[in-house]
């Protein structure tokens, strides 16, 4: 399948990977938006929050626990951070693999552009 996210996760791609398990691939951000941002990807490839169904979103809970443990590791939990998931055009999705962004380091502003 073409998909940029399906390569960094099969290693295709090179990747400054953060954390992997059977379920989940995180990695940071290549145009990082803060001084934390990682990426939170399913291994399954679900191209966005419209295609989650009662089949495959238990991978949602995989996901967040994952973000909450980098948060840890990163030092960012305690001051707080974003998770974020952009889905379809106006929601400024540019990659068709459902993907989280870990964001923190920094105090960040809301509401978004
Ligand atoms: P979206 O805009 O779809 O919510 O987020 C896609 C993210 O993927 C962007 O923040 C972008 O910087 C990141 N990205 C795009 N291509 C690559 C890549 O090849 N490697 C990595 N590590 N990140 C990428
Ligand atoms: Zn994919």
């Amino acid at each position: 399948m073409d998909c940029l996210f399906c390569k960094i996760i099969a290693g295709e791609i090179p990747s400054s990977k953060v954390y992997e398990d059977e379920k989940v691939y995180a990695f940071n951000d290549i145009s990082p938006a803060a001084p934390c941002h990682v990426l939170i990807v399913p291994k399954e490839h679900i191209e966005s929050a419209n295609d989650l169904n009662e089949e495959n979103a238990d991978i949602l809970k995989n996901i967040f626990l994952t973000a909450k443990m980098i948060a840890k590791e990163k030092g960012i939990a305690e001051k707080g951070y974003r998770i974020v998931n952009n889905c379809g055009e106006d929601g400024g999705q540019s990659v068709k693999h459902l993907h989280f962004h870990l964001l923190g380091g920094r105090s960040l502003e809301w509401p978004p552009g």
